[in-house]
């Protein structure tokens, strides 16, 4: 099914003309869902996942033949998800407040569960850097209710960003935010984005994307500074792309920057969006997961 609002591209400056095609259609995958997020490309296995938050489940989409289905149910209320230089599916685990790794024969190992002894609050999303260390965010929407994990108090008092060295030893790398959710790298890996949806908190609390300097020694960040502001609605998950734009949530569609800030344009879709990702052979095909459904759409562009 093809469903377009019209006009589905808003373009704010000429260089998104050149990151879209003016033909290609907004496509729906699926709908059905109460709260789509965290979708991921399975090279390999020429599939998409992506999480269904509330109703505890994986959803699969297989690319050979365009079917869905029920990956994983329950599934301890994944949200955010990546794969790591291996292939391999890392999750972020609401019910689990944990990230996790399933190996290649299928087993699931920890990342982690525990900062300073205490456990995690809901980890959301994920990166994972070519050094082989694992960033996440770890804010407190999976421990709120029990509408998207289970409900418990905080035990570390803070929602901070924390980087997983491949040794397994953690630690902080962003405490300047509210609620930190999704999070990239530039190409080269200089910068580290995160967004911010603490405004589901903090009123005054602005929707936006802050931008680190990578230290370095690639394992710490100098001081952050605002990269983005939401003109709709709170950003959630986003990519980048080969050339360093990077592709948002927001609350009217999919938000896109270039890597100095500029808002470039946007696509509209007539559902909040969570979330998104890269996918196909060429990378080159946005999943889009919005609340009740996933649509996708070619682009003029890679994900790196
Ligand atoms: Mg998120």
């Amino acid at each position: 099914m093809t469903t377009s609002p019209t006009p589905l591209y808003d373009i704010k400056d000429s260089r998104f003309s050149g990151l879209i095609h003016g033909n290609a259609g907004l496509e729906r995958l699926w709908t059905g869902g109460r709260w789509c997020e965290g979708p991921v490309y399975m090279a390999a296995g020429k599939y998409l996942l992506w999480s269904d938050i509330p109703n505890d489940r994986l959803m699969r989409w297989d690319e050979t033949d365009g079917s869905v289905s029920v990956y994983e149910q329950p599934c301890r209320h994944h949200n955010g998800h990546t794969t790591d230089r291996q292939g391999r599916l890392i999750s972020c685990e609401h019910g689990g407040r944990a990230v996790s790794r399933i190996e290649h024969d299928g087993s699931r190992t920890i990342v982690a569960d525990r900062f300073d002894g205490k456990r995690l609050n809901s980890p959301n999303d994920v990166v994972v850097k070519s050094d082989g260390s694992i960033w996440f965010t770890d804010p407190t929407y999976g421990i709120d209710s029990d509408y998207e994990g289970h409900a418990a108090p905080s035990e570390i008092g803070a929602s901070q960003v924390y980087r997983c060295a491949p040794d397994g030893r953690i630690s902080v790398v962003v405490s300047d935010l509210v609620q930190p959710n999704g999070l990239a790298f530039s190409p080269d890996e200089t910068v580290l984005y995160v967004a911010d949806t603490g405004q589901t908190h903090q009123p005054d609390c602005a929707p936006k994307i802050r931008k680190y300097p990578v230290d370095a020694n690639g394992s710490t960040l100098g001081p952050g500074e605002d990269f983005a502001m939401s003109d709709c609605g709170l950003f959630d998950g986003f990519r980048v792309d080969v050339s360093g734009n990077l592709w948002s949530s927001a609350g009217d569609g999919v938000h896109c920057y270039s890597p100095d800030g500029e808002l470039l344009g946007k696509i509209r879709i007539d559902e909040v969006v969570a979330n998104l990702c890269f996918f196909g052979p060429n990378r080159n095909r946005l999943a889009i997961c919005a609340t009740t459904s996933v649509y996708s759409i070619y682009v003029r562009t890679r994900g790196c």
